[in-house]
């Protein structure tokens, strides 16, 4: 059996690496390094998969987050509403800009946002909501769109995790992930399940006004060149990350269905198992498993781990600390159970080894020892 991992880059460089390394030699050769043919090419064939009107693309995921925040205005000591219960970034770069991070409790189940907590979150100082579709499922985009609505308040998405998941909206339709708010943001990361071979990130949005004035933030505010218009940063995707992604995207439908398979067969392992609470699959929401997140409900999350450690199988904590508990934040002054889902979430989760090039010898060698540590 080959050996286990969290995510298997290897693995998968071993089936399409000689169309990676034509595609990262064809840039090689032209010495397009910025703002290469292949950046637009990518734009333009992930618009078509997203099914949105404009991506645009920068240098990593929390750089889309920031290049958002700053295309909508927001000034010093606007609230931002996010969840507790994701990556440091989205918090980060609303406290980067002055503007004041209200954090919310998540779901037990989905771990997405809670819309109640949203709700009440909201005050006559809210200007934006920053649900995370966390670990490859969208939160309740339908809910907070009529609290967005009604509150006048701009939707930026996180969906750095979720690339390729589907909304089902109640009347039939289905968006992408990150394609339903004002703006959406994601994260090329290489262990995201549209990952590069370095950093990477990009915009969504069907704002043209929005799409033009992001392309020219992430560019230094530049409109023509050598004139600047906004105040703006240098972020730019590269065109060999951009090369290695429009491989990467052909593939993207078929390593989220492997993924599925995986977290289907986890979930049918663990189906029997009282201890281990499997995760929820929202009815709204198509779940592409960025991560496959169980709950250990016994308190022995941390055996476990060590357990599965001994037999040579890694498994990560997604997320050891709530965000409102980090020393940098602080100046929030939230205290610990001012937000126990979060809290309860950081000593039960567990998240198993998920990619799509996962082996059925693998996948059964893992949940035998997952349920043999139950039984024990
Ligand atoms: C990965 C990730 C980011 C940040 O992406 P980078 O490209 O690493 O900057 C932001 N938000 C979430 C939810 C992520 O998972």
């Amino acid at each position: 059996m080959r050996e286990i991992h969290m995510v298997d880059l290897k693995a998968q460089y071993e089936k399409i690496g000689s169309e990676i390394d034509n595609a990262i030699k064809s840039v090689l050769v032209s010495t397009a390094f910025i703002k290469g043919p292949d950046i637009k090419l990518f734009e333009e064939e992930l618009q078509e998969y997203m099914g949105v009107k404009h991506v645009v693309s920068c240098a990593n995921g929390t750089d889309a987050l920031h290049l958002a925040m700053m295309v909508l205005g927001l000034k010093p000591g606007d609230e931002v509403i996010t969840t507790d219960f994701t990556f440091i970034s989205t918090i980060e770069v609303v406290a980067l800009l002055g503007l004041k991070p209200v954090i919310v409790d998540p779901e037990p189940g989905t771990f997405n946002i809670s819309i109640k907590a949203v709700q009440k979150a909201i005050t006559s100082k809210t200007k934006a909501i920053v649900p995370v579709h966390l670990f490859g499922q969208c939160a309740d985009m339908e809910s907070l769109l009529v609290l967005a609505k009604k509150h006048d308040l701009f939707i930026i998405e996180d969906a750095a995790q979720a690339t390729g998941a589907d909304y089902l909206f109640k009347n039939g339709t289905t968006k992408k992930a990150g394609t339903i708010g004002h703006i959406g943001t994601t994260s090329f990361f290489p262990s995201k399940n549209l990952g590069c071979y370095g950093d990477g990130g990009a915009l969504y949005t069907n704002d043209e006004t929005l799409a033009r004035k992001l392309r020219s933030i992430a560019n230094h505010g530049m409109k023509v060149r050598y004139h600047y218009d906004d105040i703006g940063v240098n972020s730019r995707l590269d065109t060999i990350q951009a090369a290695v992604l429009r491989v990467k995207l052909k593939h993207l439908s078929k390593f989220n269905s492997a993924r599925k398979a995986v977290a289907d067969h986890y979930d049918e392992a663990f189906a029997g198992c009282p201890l281990i609470s499997v995760p929820e699959r929202a009815g709204y929401s198509s779940h592409i498993f960025h991560q496959y997140t169980i709950k250990v409900k016994n308190g022995k999350r941390d055996e476990l781990k060590k357990y599965l450690e001994s037999k040579n199988i890694p498994s990560m904590v997604y997320y050891p600390g709530p965000l409102h508990m980090q020393k940098a934040y602080g100046y929030l002054d939230y205290k610990e159970n001012d937000f126990p889902v979060t809290i309860s979430l950081c000593k039960e989760v567990l998240s198993l080894p998920m990619h799509p090039d996962m082996e059925k010898e693998q996948l059964d060698y893992i949940t035998l020892k997952v349920l043999e540590f139950f039984d024990k």
